[in-house]
């Protein structure tokens, strides 16, 4: 069955069906929706958008309802603080709900993830608030110690460095933005903030830490969050009554750094949010924030926000072309030879992984994670062979890009010297027919158009003449191989 709505790809798939008592996905989902839609009314908007709204229903078997989110940050923030209140909620919405798992969600998640926390509410009758959650002993020790002091600021990766971090045509301008921030000091601050903007793995992240190590390293005062430390941070203060006081601890810093801005949300904290930015760069201190769109694309953040953020020194991170990929690789390799000297991983090899691997740096990085693995568990060196299949699931499957019929027309009317309105047109000279023929029969091979679009789209012609063309130069391509290597080449500029 199909469920409707946002939840349809949570629940409708894999083991989660259908409940184990028979109830349809449909009904669970339903049961959902509302549970969603009573914690957003009971809790208000701005908590409900910071905790609840990226909480998904996965599925539920056996008594047990998994939900997921994308973070282990909201997972044991949810698990400590809400999750009873949840599980009451679902219990009065759907029969046989019994405990609740969260998981984090998305292939981000650490290579080992610890299993899932499993809450069972002490027995009580069903839907009443109950006793405190029973939380699992290392959330317990988790919680309320903050690594970063009271601020909660996130620690920094040591292995994220300006040192390893490698500079190319993509991320030249941020780099040495990033490098004269940190090694900044002493006047108000520079590019205020400085926005880095990029798809995943690009190097965001890594570059913020590296200005985080080298502010520290300076002796100055730096904190690092991502979006979700900061709102839990203001909810916090907000509930214990001390959000002046983290405003000015945070205000006391010279360097405030905020990963993943696109996932701060709701009212009151984005005005927050907009406040301390204020705060902050009216006192010349250095803000630096990475997001995965540009500042006027934050669409959660209301207008001066944005304005605010768009105006400073905005940089964009591309994507990392070959050479980029092959020096990270390199880099990365060399890394983890430190520790494992017998890691031998030959020219070959990694030049197959730079030219394979072409989304981003994080499954670089999971690639050279595979070949050691590989490479300790066989004890032998690492082939071509061995490293296609230990990359295959990391390697995308190009998807043949969408060819348009007007793309075609064009192309083979420029390569033959007539207009497109000549091969859309009557006109039957030797010199129009072919090209008009080979159009066609581009068409049908690279697009799923059907024969009587195709001949609609050629000039309103009947469907047949569109297939007396596909198989007249289908014909001619097995005879005459000048014909077949242009009809080859033409097929090539239209897919690269
Ligand atoms: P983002 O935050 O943009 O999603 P990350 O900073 O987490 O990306 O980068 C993903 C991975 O790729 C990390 O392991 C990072 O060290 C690596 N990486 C990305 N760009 C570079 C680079 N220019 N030099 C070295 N490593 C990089
Ligand atoms: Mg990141």
């Amino acid at each position: 069955m199909r469920v409707d709505g946002s939840l349809a790809e949570g629940v409708g798939s894999g083991r989660g069906g259908n409940g184990d008592d028979g109830r349809s996905s449909g009904e669970i989902a339903g049961a959902w929706q509302r549970v969603k839609r009573r914690l957003r009314a009971e809790l208000g908007e701005d908590v409900f958008a910071s905790w609840f709204a990226r909480l998904e229903l996965q599925d539920v078997s056996g008594g047990v309802a998994r939900l997921t989110v994308p973070t282990r940050f909201l997972k044991s923030w949810i698990e400590s603080h809400y999750l009873d209140r949840v599980l009451a909620t679902f219990r009065s919405e759907a029969d046989g709900i019994e405990s609740l798992e969260v998981g984090v969600r998305g292939a981000m998640a650490p290579a080992r993830p610890g299993p899932a926390s499993v809450v069972k509410p002490a027995p009580r009758p069903a839907a009443s608030p109950g006793p405190a959650v029973d939380i699992p002993e290392p959330e317990r020790a988790a919680r309320g110690s903050a690594p970063e002091g009271e601020l909660g600021g996130a620690p920094l990766d040591a292995r994220l460095t300006f040192e390893s971090f490698v500079v190319g045509r993509s991320n030249a301008l941020a780099h040495a933005a990033a490098e004269r921030v940190a090694r900044h000091d002493g006047g108000p601050a520079l590019y205020n903030p400085l926005y880095f903007h990029a798809g995943v793995g690009l190097g965001k992240t890594h570059l913020l830490h590296g200005i985080g190590h080298a502010v520290k390293n300076a002796g100055r005062r730096v904190i690092y969050l991502t979006a979700d430390r900061f709102m839990y941070g203001f909810v916090n203060a907000l509930k214990t009554q001390s959000a002046l006081a983290f405003k000015e601890k945070l205000r006391a810093i010279d360097v405030l750094i905020l990963d993943d801005v696109q996932f701060i949300q709701g009212r009151s904290i984005q005005a927050e949010f907009g406040h301390t930015l204020n705060a902050l760069i009216d006192a010349g201190r250095q803000v630096v924030v990475a997001a995965d769109r540009p500042p006027t694309e934050l669409e959660a953040l209301d207008e001066r926000v944005r304005s605010r953020l768009a105006g400073g020194l905005v940089v964009e991170i591309g994507t990392l072309d070959e050479a980029l990929r092959a020096s990270i690789l390199q880099s990365r390799l060399e890394a983890v030879r430190a520790t494992h000297p017998t890691f031998e991983v030959g020219p070959a090899v990694a030049e197959y992984v730079a030219k394979a691997i072409t989304a981003n740096g994080r499954d670089l990085e999971g690639a050279v994670n595979r070949l050691l693995a590989h490479a300790t568990l066989t004890g032998a060196p690492v082939t071509l062979d061995t490293a296609e299949t230990a990359i295959r699931d990391l390697v995308k499957n190009r998807e043949p890009k969408r060819v348009k019929i007007e793309d075609i027309q064009k192309l083979v009317a420029s390569r033959y010297n007539v207009s497109r309105s000549d091969i859309l047109s009557e006109r039957r000279t030797a010199a129009v027919v072919k090209p008009r023929q080979i159009a066609m029969y581009l068409s049908k091979v690279l697009t799923l158009r059907s024969l009587p679009e195709i001949g609609r789209r050629f000039g309103g012609r009947d469907h047949t003449t569109v297939l007396h063309a596909v198989r007249k130069i289908e014909k001619a391509i097995g005879e005459d191989t000048a014909l077949c290597d242009e009809v080859e080449l033409l097929k090539r500029m239209l897919q690269d």
